[in-house]
C-alpha cells in the first residue's frame, strides 16, 4: 500500500486527485492521510468526494473514508472497466477537475467511454472549460491520448448547473512531449462570457483590456452571452503560439471592478508574452501526469509552482518516473523521464 501525506507540498486537492487517478492506474492501494490539510477548509470536499467515488466505480475497487469532511481516505482499487459513466458533483465544484482525475483511468480502459459530469464548468482556482477543451486536451492528444469533449451546459461558481462530456477512446501510439520553443506568436484574442449580469460588465471589461494589450475592439475581442442558471462573467483570453493555444482567465467577482478584472487579465499574459516559456505555469502542473504514462518528455515553463512540484513528488512515488525543473535563461525547463 503507498501512503500519501496529503499535507506536504502544496498540501491540496491535487494530491488526492493524482493519487486516486495512479492508484486505479497501477493497481496500487493508497492510503492518503492529512486530506487537503493546506486548505482553509480541510478534507474532502464534494469535488474530491466526486472524484473518489467515480475512480472507485470506474476500477471497480472498494474506498474507505468516502465522505464530505474526510480527512483519511483509502482506495483498493480493482481493474479499470470502460463504460458510460454519469457523475455529478452535487455543487458548482469543478466538474473539469472531476475529469482530469477519471481520464488518465479511462484512457487505460480496453474499449472506448463515454462520461457526462454535471458540476461546475467555470469556477475560480480550477481550470476553466476553454482551457480544458482548447489547451490541455490538445496536448493530451499530442501525447497519443484519444479524448473528444463536449459543453452541454455552462455552469459558473457559484449557482454550477453545467455539464460536460468526453468520449474517452484508448490510447493510440504514445509519444514524448517536446515543447520547450513555444513559436510565434499567431493570435491574439479575450472574450467576455456574461451570463445574467448586466452586459455593460463585459463592455467595460474588454475596453480595459483592448487597451491594455494593444487589441483591436471589432477584431479580436467579442462577447459570449452563454444560458446558465446562475450568474457569471469570465473573462478569458487566448495566445497562439505556433499550433499551440494558451488560455488565461479572470472571474468577475462581486466588489472589483470590470475594469479591475480587465487589468488583471492583462496583466497575467502579458507576463507570458514576455517570457520564453512555452507552457503556462497552470498548464505545467496538469501536463506532468499524462506525460509520465505516456512517454515522458520536455517542456519549457514559466516557474515550477508548488502544484508541479508537488504533483511531480506523487507521481515519482507511485510510477519511479523522475521528474526535475532546472532553470535556463529565464525561464524553467521540466523534464519527465
Ligand atoms: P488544487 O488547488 O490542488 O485543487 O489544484 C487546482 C488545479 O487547478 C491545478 O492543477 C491548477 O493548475 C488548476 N488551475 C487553477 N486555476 C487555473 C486556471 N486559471 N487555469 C487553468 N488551470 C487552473
Amino acid at each position: 500500500m503507498i501512503e500519501i501525506d496529503g499535507a506536504f507540498g502544496e498540501g491540496g486537492g491535487q494530491i488526492i486527485r493524482t493519487s486516486l487517478s495512479l492508484s486505479a492506474i497501477t493497481g496500487e492501494p493508497v492510503h492518503i492521510r492529512n486530506v487537503r490539510a493546506n486548505r482553509d477548509k480541510p478534507g474532502l470536499l464534494r469535488q474530491h468526494l466526486t472524484a473518489l467515488n467515480a475512480v472507485t466505480d470506474i476500477c471497480g475497487g472498494r474506498a474507505d473514508g468516502a465522505k464530505l469532511g474526510s480527512r483519511e481516505i483509502t482506495l483498493y482499487p480493482g481493474s479499470i472497466r470502460a463504460g458510460a459513466y454519469q457523475f455529478a458533483v452535487g455543487s458548482a465544484g469543478s466538474a473539469n477537475l472531476v475529469l482530469q482525475t477519471v481520464l488518465p483511468v479511462l484512457m487505460h480502459a480496453e474499449a472506448q467511454s463515454e462520461v457526462t459530469l454535471q458540476g461546475g464548468t467555470h469556477n475560480p482556482s480550477s481550470p476553466p472549460f476553454d482551457f480544458l477543451a482548447e489547451s490541455f486536451l490538445p496536448v493530451i492528444r499530442t501525447l497519443g491520448f484519444n479524448a473528444e469533449e463536449r459543453l452541454n451546459a455552462y455552469g459558473f461558481y457559484p449557482a454550477g448547473g453545467g455539464e460536460i462530456q468526453m468520449t474517452v477512446k484508448g490510447r493510440s501510439e504514445l509519444k514524448a512531449a517536446d515543447w520547450v520553443e513555444r513559436g510565434d506568436e499567431t493570435s491574439r484574442t479575450v472574450e467576455a462570457m456574461i451570463s445574467n449580469l448586466p452586459g455593460d460588465i463585459a463592455r467595460r471589461e474588454l475596453s480595459t483590456v483592448a487597451r491594455e494589450l494593444g487589441l483591436d475592439r471589432e477584431r479580436d475581442c467579442r462577447i459570449r452571452t452563454p444560458d446558465s442558471i446562475g450568474p457569471g462573467n469570465a473573462l478569458i483570453g487566448r495566445l497562439g503560439y505556433g499550433d499551440r493555444t494558451t488560455v488565461f482567465v479572470q472571474f468577475g467577482e462581486r466588489n472589483v471592478s470590470s475594469e479591475q478584472v480587465a487589468k488583471r487579465l492583462a496583466k497575467q499574459m502579458k507576463s507570458f508574452i514576455g517570457s520564453s516559456a512555452a507552457v503556462d505555469h497552470h498548464l505545467a502542473d496538469q501536463l506532468l501526469l499524462p506525460m509520465a504514462l505516456a512517454k515522458g518528455g520536455v517542456f519549457s515553463t514559466t516557474r515550477p509552482s508548488q502544484h508541479a512540484l508537488t504533483n511531480a513528488e506523487v507521481i515519482a512515488k507511485f510510477t519511479g518516473r523522475k521528474i526535475t525543473f532546472h532553470e535556463d535563461a529565464g525561464r524553467t525547463i521540466c523534464e519527465v523521464r
